[in-house]
């Protein structure tokens, strides 16, 4: 076998991932499956509201299936334009963009800030997204400790002062549900004279007096520069926003080419965002309901002793620590009709896989029983299998 031989380079490759246990593989869902479904972001239950989906046909109705074009080109309509001033406004920002997704905008956003000279410091399990981002700009890519603000001091205190600098987190982190500590953080920014970006694709819907996520009117420019949040979760349709100053949105609409060279989202699509921050403004007791439905889970889950970790967001991992263990676990819970994501490296670090549970309003009291039932009889199993207790 020789590297300059395609089928070869590709065969070695799976061999090697699926001899260390990680190849993935993917479930075809059908929309009326009755399995219990305790894996997506669907935090407020939006993506399966008939609402959304009236919405979305009649964005269709009235500009067509496709945007036709890009945003510079032709492809910006009214539907857009209201649902970025609706966002700038939810936000307490001056004006918000729109992207087809949040792995763009975050790769559009470093891309267009960011070049070799800058220095931009990341928290250690920050989303791919963001990793990506500061390679496509060619940054000088450092990361801090997770959640640990005299490392990123460090860090900040260490780089040399002509640089431009750029502090990025995630608002609540993805796969441990824990929420950054937004004024820590942009204090510490502060005194570097750094700009501070908060990715709060988990916080949008969730978190917040307005569902306006971690950072929204709580926190305002001046303290983080830079807003990113999704669609796609808590306000259950697609696509994603950056939030900021006139000169951030502007100079993104220049130059960020994840932004410049692509089609614009169809307007259908932001037709049922604009209907889901109806929602969001006219129903609170979604957020009441999911807050609550996080405190049964979490106070049945510490009764029997599984090991939760210190999170308050509808995302609340088991961490099992070893591969197997988590796929038993996950496919035992699957036997008895409960989804829950198994994650394992390279999403985690190495030695905390887990499984990934997230919490829905769309949840009867029923469902969570159903789970802690489920999870009290892998438990036991693991048990006998180990004859000691975990964590
Ligand atoms: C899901 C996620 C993204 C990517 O958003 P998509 O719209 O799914 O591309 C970015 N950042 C974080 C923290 C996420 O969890």
């Amino acid at each position: 076998m020789t590297q300059h031989d395609w089928p070869s380079r590709l065969s070695e490759r799976a061999r090697a991932c699926r001899f260390s246990g990680l190849w993935r593989h993917r479930a075809t869902r059908q929309p009326a499956s009755r399995l219990r479904d305790f894996a997506g972001n669907d935090y407020l239950g939006l993506s399966r509201d008939p609402r959304l989906a009236e919405a979305m046909a009649e964005g269709a109705r009235h500009y067509g299936g496709g945007a036709r074009a890009s945003h510079m080109v032709n492809g910006h309509l009214a539907v857009h334009e209201t649902l970025e001033s609706r966002i700038a406004e939810l936000t307490g920002r001056s004006r918000a963009l729109l992207f087809s997704t949040g792995y763009m905008a975050n790769l559009g956003v470093i891309q267009a800030l960011c070049d070799p000279h800058t220095r931009v410091f990341q928290d250690r399990l920050n989303h791919a997204s963001l990793l990506d981002g500061a390679r496509l700009a060619g940054a000088c890519s450092r990361r801090f400790h997770h959640a640990d603000l005299s490392d990123l001091e460090r860090l900040l205190a260490r780089s040399p002062a002509d640089h431009p600098r750029l502090v990025v987190s995630d608002g609540v982190f993805s796969m441990d549900g824990d929420v950054a500590d937004i004024p820590g953080l942009a204090a510490t920014a502060r005194r570097h004279a750094a700009w501070l970006m908060i990715d709060d694709a988990h916080g949008m819907g969730v978190l917040g007096e307005r569902g306006d996520g971690c950072v929204g009117r709580n926190y305002g420019v001046d303290e983080v520069a830079v807003l990113v949040g999704t669609l796609g979760k808590g306000l259950g349709t697609a696509g994603a926003f950056v939030a900021g100053s006139e000169a951030l949105i502007e100079h993104l609409i220049q130059f960020a080419r994840p932004y410049i060279y692509t089609t614009a989202q169809p307007p259908g699509v932001a037709a049922a965002t604009l209907a889901a921050l109806d929602i969001l403004a006219e129903e609170p007791e979604r957020r009441a309901r999911l807050h609550a439905l996080i405190a049964r889970f979490r106070a049945a889950a510490s009764e029997l002793g599984l090991p939760l970790m210190a999170s308050a967001t509808p995302i609340q991992p088991i961490v099992l620590g070893d591969n197997t263990t988590t796929m038993a676990w996950a496919t035992r819970l699957a036997e008895r009709g409960i989804n829950v994501g198994a994650i394992r490296e390279p999403t985690v670090p190495r030695g905390k896989a887990r499984l990934r549970i997230t919490l829905s309003a769309a949840h009867a009291d029923d469902d969570i029983d159903a789970l802690i039932d489920a999870l009290a009889e892998c438990q036991e199993r693991s048990l006998m299998a180990n004859g000691e207790p975990l964590a």
